[in-house]
């Protein structure tokens, strides 16, 4: 279905926000947070100087001229974490130009509530 240019964006939205719901009701449910954040440069940026390093898709490794050299994704999922962790109000070296979105909703957090009253074994 995601193949038909008509319905994959809804579909893949649809898919993102259930995934983001999942996320959500299992942070409640195992007293976690989670934070969304932008992605956007975090596989380009420095996760050691936040300088941002241009690579093309194929390039799978982050080398920077500070002497960083970490797995693309690795860099990546650090960049992710700093912006998470900055978002909450932990210091890090490093926290520049955040654009975070948001934590958990209240609306959200009552519907959990309400599932796991109906819903014991959840
Ligand atoms: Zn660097």
């Amino acid at each position: 279905m995601v193949k038909n240019h008509c319905l994959a964006k809804s579909i893949n939205d649809a898919s993102w926000s259930l995934f983001r719901r999942w996320l959500e009701y299992f942070a409640v449910k195992f007293n976690t947070q989670v934070v969304a954040v932008n992605p956007r440069m975090t596989s380009q940026k420095c996760s050691d100087c936040g300088l941002i390093v241009k690579k093309s898709l194929s390039t799978r490794t982050h080398k920077c001229s500070c002497g960083c050299e970490l797995q693309r994704d690795v860099n990546a999922a650090k960049n992710i974490l700093n912006l998470a962790k900055a978002s909450l109000g932990h210091k890090q070296s490093n926290a520049t130009g955040l654009v975070t979105s948001t934590l958990l909703g209240e609306t959200l957090v009552e519907q959990v509530t309400r599932v796991n009253v109906e819903s014991p074994r959840l």
